[in-house]
């Protein structure tokens, strides 16, 4: 399975990502010509889960369903419009709409789980989730949050 580091350049908010095993032990931007150090560690390329990340060296993650809510809920609602638009309000479009209901509660089930860094908030994906990473905590969360 191919193994994704993806985080944001802090100058211009550049999207960069990592592939691999193996990976990079520098990556930069060169919009900002900023280096980005990755610390290699066993658990970039062994079935190893992180426990520090390789970017700041933060100890505490949190997993999410790789997938964008928002942009689904937008696809099932469209999808639910165009249902109504076709069959109009009869059995056969209550029928469409349970479908993109059901549809949208599998695709997320079967969503691969992604772990962020709460520190840096880097997005590892496709490694194996360590038992000890939760969902997202406020508390958590707001240790982390950046002075603005
Ligand atoms: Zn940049
Ligand atoms: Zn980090």
């Amino acid at each position: 399975m191919v193994r994704e580091i993806n985080f944001y350049c802090r100058e211009c908010g550049n999207g960069i990502l990592l592939s691999g095993p193996p990976f990079p032990e520098m990556s930069r931007c060169e919009k900002c010509n900023i280096d980005y150090p990755v610390k290699a560690d066993p658990a970039l390329s062994g079935g190893r889960p992180l426990e520090n990340c390789p970017r700041c060296d933060g100890s505490e993650f949190y997993v999410q369903k790789d997938f964008n809510r928002n942009l689904g809920l937008a696809v099932a609602i469209l999808a639910a419009l165009g249902v109504y638009l076709v069959f109009g309000l009869t059995w056969k479009s209550l029928v469409g709409l349970l479908a993109i209901a059901g549809l949208d509660a599998l695709l997320y089930r079967i969503l691969p789980l992604i772990t962020i860094c709460y520190r840096c908030k880097t997005i590892y994906r496709g490694f194996p989730i360590n038992p000890a990473h939760s969902a997202f905590d406020l508390h958590v969360g707001e240790k982390y949050r950046k002075p603005s």
